[in-house]
C-alpha cells in the first residue's frame, strides 16, 4: 500500500521529490503549477528531466499530478468551458512531460444546470483529450466531490457513468477516492461495517477496478454537510475506527494512499504520516 502526501513544488519541481524523501514516503502528489492561475507556464526542460532523475532514483510510485481549481469541464459558459479544456490539455501534457502516472482532476460545475449537461460537457471535454492523443501515458483521474455549491461529481454514479463514456471513445481513465469529500457528501465510513458497506457501494456505482487513488483525508463538516474541509486523520467527523477500518480492508490493499491533511507546521505532515503507519503496522501492512 503505497502512502504519500500532497507536496510543495515551491523552489522548483524537482525539490518535491526532495520533500516526499524526507518524509520517508513512496508515492506522491502535486500541483504542476499555481493551482489558482489560469496563466500557463511551461516548466524548463532541465527542471523536468532533473524531476525524473531524482524520482527513478527514489522509485516513487505513483506520482499524481492535480489539476488547477479554474478548470471546469461541465461550464455552461462557452468561454469558460474551452479555456478549461485548453489549461486541461496542457495539465495532461505537463503530466505527461514528468512521467507522472496519474492526473487527477475535479469536474467542475455546470452552475444549476443539471446532470445530463454536466455529462455531455465532460464528454465533449474527454472527447477533445481523445483527438489531442493525450491521457495515455498518464491516466486522468476523476476526483469525487463534497458537493458544495454546484460542484459536479459527488455522486459516484456519475463518476462511473463518466468514465463508461470515456471507454466508449477508447478512452481508458479511473477514478481517485476522496474521503472527506464522500463523506461530506454522504457516504458513511466511521466504523468496520460501514466501510464494508461503503467499499460495496463504490464497487456498484464506479467500479473498484477503475479506483486507483484514494486521497486519505478526515473531514472538519459532517456526514452529508457538503463542507469540502480536510481535518488530520482520525480527529474529524470520519474518526480514528473508519481509517482503521478502510486501511484494514483487503479490497483495497493496493491503492495508493494520499494524504491532503491541513499543514499549518512542518510537524504536521510526520503526524499525520505517523498515525496511518501506526494502522498499517497493526494490520501487518508495510509501510
Ligand atoms: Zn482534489
Ligand atoms: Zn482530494
Amino acid at each position: 500500500m503505497p502512502l504519500g502526501v500532497h507536496t510543495s513544488i515551491a523552489g522548483g519541481i524537482s525539490n518535491s521529490i526532495d520533500r516526499i524523501e524526507d518524509l520517508g514516503c513512496d508515492a506522491m502528489q502535486i500541483f504542476s503549477r499555481n493551482p489558482r492561475s489560469w496563466t500557463l507556464r511551461p516548466i524548463p526542460r532541465n527542471e523536468i528531466d532533473l524531476f525524473r532523475a531524482k524520482r527513478r532514483k527514489a522509485a516513487i510510485w505513483p506520482v499524481a499530478v492535480h489539476t488547477t481549481y479554474l478548470i471546469n469541464l461541465c461550464s455552461s459558459d462557452p468561454a469558460i468551458f474551452d479555456r478549461s479544456v485548453s489549461l486541461f490539455k496542457a495539465e495532461i501534457g505537463t503530466a505527461e512531460d514528468l512521467g507522472a502516472d496519474y492526473l487527477v482532476t475535479h469536474l467542475g460545475s455546470p452552475l444549476g444546470m443539471g446532470a445530463d449537461f454536466a455529462l455531455e460537457r465532460i464528454g465533449r471535454a474527454l472527447k477533445e483529450v481523445c483527438e489531442s492523443n493525450l491521457g495515455k501515458k498518464a491516466m486522468i483521474l476523476l476526483e469525487n466531490t463534497s458537493g458544495s455549491g454546484f460542484g459536479f461529481g459527488s455522486s459516484l454514479k456519475d463518476v462511473g457513468r463518466i468514465m463508461d463514456n470515456a471507454a466508449l471513445l477508447g478512452l481508458e481513465i479511473g477514478f481517485c477516492f476522496d474521503t472527506c469529500h464522500a463523506f461530506a457528501a454522504g457516504y458513511r465510513m466511521s466504523s468496520e461495517s460501514e466501510v464494508a458497506a461503503l467499499l460495496e457501494t463504490v464497487d456498484r456505482e464506479a467500479g473498484l477496478k477503475r479506483l486507483k487513488l484514494i486521497h486519505l483525508n478526515d473531514s472538519k463538516g459532517g456526514l452529508n454537510s457538503k463542507l469540502d474541509r480536510h481535518e488530520h486523520i482520525g480527529e474529524g467527523k470520519i474518526g480514528l475506527d473508519g481509517f482503521k477500518a478502510l486501511i484494514a480492508n483487503p479490497v483495497i490493499r493496493r491503492t495508493p494512499l494520499i494524504l491532503e491533511t491541513p499543514k499549518k507546521s512542518e510537524k504536521d505532515d510526520p503526524r499525520n504520516l505517523r498515525t496511518v503507519r501506526k494502522i498499517m503496522e497493526a494490520w501487518g501492512k508495510p509501510a
